[in-house]
């Protein structure tokens, strides 16, 4: 089995932006009817569905954004109505009060098909058992990946996150393929795995799905050689539909990920401006729902970093996004200079004597940004060494351009994820 869905994840490119353009018009046509807040947004500006023919018309439109959703909450986005909901999510918070999002039969349906389509090209097959330690709730991830691996028809171990003791018993005993949880939860697996001495080449596991929060080669690195697994991305947020808005292929690792286009239409735009920016240009995802029911999203800012474009060999016809770099809040600006805590790991990854175990502090100080770097040692180096401090210091200075002060810590000293995602920057700054 090479794709879940053969037709639809090979369409060639003409054929999906007729597609899109059709399910844009209705789904247009259905916001316009049935959702005040795009019935007057779209008279304010004196916009009807009909005058966008194409989905190159997109950009006429305008964006929707988090805090629209929150103005709205919790139902003031609907499209039909409540008796037609049959699951009801919710964000996970992580920039402040959740917002909420319902699906209705036929978005659940969609939901289960991203993710099966998901699933197969991260390498999972029929018959495979999924380790899920996904959180299982209001967030997401947990019955999200549970709904798609059921409907590819693998058998779903619903650990959900935390508890580590179980988590390595199931890995252990009930022979998973497949595992899916955050990067972040997938490096406390490894570390702990190590640290007991289990040999995890003899585990059945051999893919793992790592999503919902920024990662790197770095920690990708560090979990395919701590677990045994060939590891790839997912990404996805509640608003669009919860994970697998778009997922990296296993033999294509490190190409970026397919975004399922025929379902969520995706753009960059200028993080300042809005404007749309080309391929391969950074900027803002913003995403498109075409066919969601209860919740249909136009041009949705999803304020997640990345760039997006075709890959002529890669498998299927649908565009890739690089990995998000973080959440355009997420940037820091240090003297004049613009970081994600990204590039700080991918610069780790670069010292031999260090692990993906890092922290950032930042403070202010007469108007000025400061950086604090945590970060872990390896067995056998010494944190007071100053040689090492400053090699990491210089390597921080010569690959991004901004200084930075270093603490060395020794293993364990740094925070792990205990299941879901983990907060690696500790914002001090009033
Ligand atoms: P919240 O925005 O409150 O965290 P969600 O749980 O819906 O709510 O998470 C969606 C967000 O998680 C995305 O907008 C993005 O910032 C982040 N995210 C999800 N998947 C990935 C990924 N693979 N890489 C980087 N960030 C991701």
């Amino acid at each position: 089995m090479k794709f879940y869905n053969p037709v639809m994840e090979t369409m060639p490119i003409e054929a999906l932006r007729k597609l899109q353009s059709q399910r844009l018009f209705d789904m247009l046509s259905r916001q316009d009817q049935n959702v005040p807040f795009y019935t007057d947004k779209y008279q304010s500006l004196g916009l009807r569905p009909s005058d966008i023919k194409s989905i190159y018309d997109i950009k006429q439109l305008p964006f929707t954004t988090k805090e629209d959703l929150r103005n709205q909450y919790p139902y003031g986005m609907r499209a039909v109505p409540e008796t037609d909901f049959v699951r009801i999510h919710a964000s996970s918070g992580t920039t402040g009060k959740p917002t909420v999002v319902a699906y209705t039969r036929k978005d659940l349906d969609i939901f289960d098909e991203v993710v099966a389509r998901s699933l197969v090209c991260a390498g999972a097959r029929p018959g495979m058992k999924l380790h899920n330690a996904y959180g299982y709730g209001l967030f997401t991830g947990g019955l999200g990946m549970h709904g798609g691996a059921t409907k590819l028809g693998m058998a779903v171990i619903p650990v959900s996150g935390g508890m580590t003791d179980r988590q390595i018993m199931i890995l252990q005993d009930f022979n998973p393929e497949v595992i899916c949880c955050t990067p972040s939860y997938a490096q406390t697996l490894a570390e702990e795995c190590n640290k007991r001495g289990i040999d995890t080449n003899a585990l059945a596991v051999k893919y793992a799905i790592l999503g919902a929060e920024p990662w790197t080669e770095v920690i990708r690195n560090q979990v395919e050689a701590g677990l045994h697994v060939n590891a790839t991305n997912i990404y996805g947020l509640s608003e669009i539909i919860g994970p697998g808005v778009s997922q990296e292929d296993f033999e294509e690792k490190g190409s970026g990920s397919y975004i399922w286009e025929d379902h969520f239409y995706p753009e960059i735009v200028d993080k300042d401006s809005g404007e749309p920016l080309d391929h391969g240009e950074e900027g803002v995802l913003v995403l498109t729902t075409l066919t969601k029911e209860a919740m249909p999203l136009t041009r949705y800012w999803t304020n997640d970093i990345c760039s997006i474009n075709y890959d002529p060999d890669g498998k299927r016809s649908h565009i890739k996004m690089s990995p998000i770099k973080g959440r355009a809040d997420d940037m820091l600006i240090i003297r004049g200079v613009n970081v994600f805590p990204t590039q700080i790991e991918a610069v780790l990854g670069e010292l031999d004597f260090v692990t993906p175990n890092y922290q950032i502090i930042v403070t202010r100080s007469a108007a000025m940004d400061e950086v604090e770097l945590k970060v872990e040692i390896k067995p056998g180096a010494d944190k007071h060494d100053v040689n090492l401090l400053n090699s990491v210091k210089h390597k921080i200075k010569e690959n991004i351009g901004i200084s930075v002060a270093v603490v060395l810590c020794d293993q364990g000293e740094i925070p792990r994820s205990t299941g879901g995602k983990l907060k690696r920057v500790v914002d001090k700054r009033i």
